[in-house]
């Protein structure tokens, strides 16, 4: 029944949700009184429909993640935003979220905030975790967030209660990591930490607004812990294995192109249980084994 209620058309049943609204680039979608999204132009298997870039606030706004350095984006966060833009906020140093910043930074002045300077990015100044940017009409809190990226910081809009999660959670997809700057551990260990946080919304990456933010990280832990559980299973039947092996028996539900991302997550979680004791190796193309 539930299945088949999944593949009939909406029209056809009356009681479906109406389909989701389609994402459409360049445009803000206004998702609470204090926060706007504006899609940009990169799909791709990594980016889902683009990177999102959030505006917070009205008088005093914070823009978090400009994204690539694309000047049709760009003009359309200074369009929406304007001279009202005060702070530029950066969840993580990767090629889809901060490139953008210099060419907002160029057109607003806005100060640039950011964990550290990498892979291109100079912050104006560094924050770390519990740094709070006080505006006129709201506070965002920095978390910082270990796991995608050494560098991540979520941000908490207080009045809200909701959470810009960078690439930490995305909507209707999980998140490589990738070693040696992905770290598995670290990443559930921040999982764990805002879990226990009072959320109302997570405002993601990439995707649309998640409104149910306890399942989704729920299930995003029981996810890796799942995956784990079939690494050690599949390593303990051969005995030893290189990644290459193990990936499409443990991805086999996975296409082969994100069998080739999913590599760098299996090394994730392989060295997350080499550090446990559980087994052994060290790279990503090397024998591992069950101790
Ligand atoms: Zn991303």
């Amino acid at each position: 029944m539930a299945r088949r209620r999944v593949i009939e058309p909406a029209a056809d049943t009356g009681d479906e949700p109406p389909p989701p609204e389609p994402m459409v680039v360049g445009v803000a979608k206004a998702l609470s009184p204090l926060a706007r999204r504006i899609l940009a132009p990169n799909p791709s298997v990594f980016t889902g429909p683009g990177t999102n870039t959030y505006l917070v606030g009205i008088d005093e706004i914070v823009v978090i993640d400009p994204g690539p350095a694309d000047d049709s984006h760009l003009d359309a966060i200074v369009g929406c935003g304007g001279d009202r833009i005060r702070w530029i906020a950066v969840t993580h140093t990767h090629p889809d979220h901060s490139p953008g910043v210099a060419g907002l930074k160029e057109r607003t002045g806005a100060e640039v905030l950011a964990f550290t300077a990498k892979d291109g990015l100079k912050p104006d100044r560094r924050i770390g975790d519990g740094h709070t940017i006080e505006a006129t009409e709201f506070r965002l809190s920095a978390i910082h967030t270990p796991g995608h990226a050494s560098n991540h910081l979520c941000f908490l809009l207080e009045e809200e209660r909701m959470l810009f999660s960078g690439d930490h959670i995305m909507d209707g997809s999980t998140v490589v990591i990738r070693p040696p700057d992905g770290d598995m551990a670290a990443y559930l260990d921040s999982l764990a930490r805002l879990r226990t946080m009072r959320l109302r919304s997570i405002a993601p990456g990439h995707g649309r607004l998640i409104q149910q933010p306890a399942e989704v990280i729920d299930w995003y832990i029981a996810h890796r812990h799942e995956r784990e559980r079939q690494v050690l299973d599949v390593l303990r039947e051969q005995g030893s294995a290189k990644i290459d092996q193990l990936v499409p028996i443990v991805y086999a539900d996975v296409d082969e192109e994100r069998q080739q991302i999913a590599r760098h997550s299996m090394h994730a979680h392989l060295l997350k249980l080499a550090a446990e004791g559980k087994v052994t190796g060290r790279t990503l193309t090397g024998k591992w084994s069950i101790v």
